[in-house]
């Protein structure tokens, strides 16, 4: 069984500390052993990003670039491989694992193009021979925290711009599925990265705690549950630290009674059931504007997930895998168990669903009439868990959105042009798909969420990244010719 390391100043570091161990979900066996780092360790890694900065910061943004674009093709050469180890470890079908690792070059393509992003502005004669200019510098050590569910994707989120804009980095991924970054941090080297700009720790609270607590440490970027991200946010924003702090969801699917009943039920079973529900951009509420949608609508997606092959992620045609852990599974099905009670209807109930072997396995579960009040509407479930919630009008449906703590993504179906155009204008979430379930921003975008779904004012890569990586400074500049130079105890103003 391999013991997965540290990647601390270039090299792999084994310290010696508590362990924890690393399963496939699709068996239930355990195949790594995970070194928990100590404050020694992450201590360590700090010290290494902060000794690595001033020599990264001076490297030319030519140079910074080429290790960008050597990243790119790297990345897509050893797609497949990531896409095994993604699969090993979190659970979720190859074919969506390569999915993350193309959405996560997205960022790195970004970040190939800082030469652009990092450009200053200029005025020229804002007074009489004086001209304003403005520079983007780096923060400095960057602490990148990340959830199990997107390892590759949403580490990629945080560290391409953070290195971008000169910055270094201290990567601790989720304890669940950490060899992707790992892997990661082995091709950014390949690429050209020098030691220490990326370092990576493996822990956990004691890991985060310490990122948080140390005064080298100058931002934080997070992405996980929001109980997480909310504590995440006021420790490092009480340390002050700049902080993002993306959390958790529950992402709504309003249909109205105009949407095309194939594209409706093909974009709900896609996006309730693709990587068993573990997405923070899953569609887990779908919204039906009359009884109508609802009754035409449901028998389509039953028949759907009758069709769903759930299995081992690894296996040719599968289309769902497991959760990731034991405990997830139980609390998945717990939801589910108390759904009735609450008032649902269970259509298809996941629970039926048998497994040969040991594999952390639940299948897709269907409820309608869900009421807003019960936990299984309320709580974000994080599993194949789809609740249909029965509106009169566009206007219910669109308060009850409104309403709901969080507001990471929705999407609205419909073939009115206007009615899409009223709801991304009266909605209150940071993303919004018109017939897209999953509306994910491409990396020329800024993603992030409103509500409970995003703790902090910057949203995470794309442009947003840069500002949030970057200190600016503004630079006032006068050449006066010495024979006219006078005093002038005066407040300087613009003439
Ligand atoms: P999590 O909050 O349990 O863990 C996220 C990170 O925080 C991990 O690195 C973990 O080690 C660390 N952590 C956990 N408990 C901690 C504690 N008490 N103190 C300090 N650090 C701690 O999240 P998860 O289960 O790995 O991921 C799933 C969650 O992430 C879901 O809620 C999902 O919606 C959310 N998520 C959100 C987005 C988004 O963009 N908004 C994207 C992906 C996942």
């Amino acid at each position: 069984m391999a013991h997965i390391p540290h990647f601390i100043g270039g090299e792999k570091v084994e310290a010696a500390e508590r362990t924890q161990p690393v399963y496939n979900p699709a068996t239930g066996e355990q195949q790594h052993e995970l070194g928990i780092a100590s404050v020694e360790t992450v201590e360590q890694a700090i010290a290494a990003a902060k000794a690595a900065l001033p020599a990264w910061r001076k490297t030319s943004l030519t140079k910074r670039a080429d290790v960008f674009f050597n990243l790119r093709q790297l990345l897509k050469q050893r797609t497949n491989d990531l896409a095994a180890i993604v699969t090993s470890e979190h659970g979720k079908v190859l074919a969506d694992a390569a999915g993350e690792v193309a959405r996560g070059l997205e960022n790195v393509e970004f970040a190939a193009g800082l030469m652009n992003l990092l450009k200053g502005e200029r005025d020229e004669q804002v007074s009489t021979g004086i001209d304003v200019h403005s520079i983007k510098q780096p923060v400095g050590v960057v602490a990148a925290i990340t959830p199990f569910n997107f390892p590759i994707m949403v580490p990629l989120w945080m560290i391409a711009s953070a290195i971008a804009c000169g910055n270094t980095v201290v990567l601790k991924p989720s304890e669940r599925d950490p060899s992707a970054s790992i892997f990661i941090a082995d091709l950014f080297r390949e690429a050209g990265l020098p030691d220490g700009v990326l370092n990576v720790v493996n822990g956990d609270k004691t890991a985060v705690d310490t990122l948080l607590d140390a005064p080298d440490v100058k931002a934080v970027s997070f992405v996980g549950s929001t109980p997480i991200a909310k504590y995440i946010y006021e420790r490092a924003a009480a340390n002050g630290k700049r902080v993002q702090a993306l959390g958790g969801a529950k992402n709504h699917m309003l249909v109205m009674p105009d949407a095309d009943l194939k594209v409706t039920a093909d974009a709900a079973v896609s996006a309730a059931y693709g990587a068993a529900g573990e997405r923070c951009m899953a569609i887990s509420v779908l919204v039906a504007v009359g009884d109508e949608v609802a009754d035409r609508v449901i028998p389509e997606i039953v028949s759907r997930i009758k069709d769903l092959k759930i299995g081992d992620g690894a296996a040719e045609g599968t289309d769902m895998g497991p959760l990731i852990t034991p405990e997830a599974k139980a609390r998945v099905e717990s939801y589910v168990a108390g759904a009735e009670a609450e008032g649902a209807t269970i259509v298809v109930d996941g629970r039926d669903f048998t497994y040969e072997g040991d594999g952390f396995f639940t299948g897709a579960t269907l409820l309608d009439h869900v009421k807003t009040h019960s936990k299984v509407y309320r709580d974000e479930i994080f599993g194949p868990v789809l609740a249909v919630v029965r509106v009169n009008t566009y206007e219910e449906g669109l308060q009850l959105i409104n309403d709901h703590q969080f507001g990471n993504g929705t999407a609205i179906f419909t073939r009115d042009g206007g009615v899409a155009r009223q709801f991304e204008f009266d909605v209150e979430a940071g993303m919004v798909g018109v017939n897209v379930p999953i509306p994910v921003p491409v990396g020329a975008f800024s993603f992030g969420g409103w509500k409970d779904s995003l703790f902090g004012d910057t949203h995470i890569y794309g442009p947003e990244s840069i500002n949030f990586y970057t200190r600016s400074k503004v630079v006032t500049t006068r050449w006066p010719n010495p024979e006219q130079s006078k005093i002038d105890l005066g407040f300087p103003s613009n003439s």
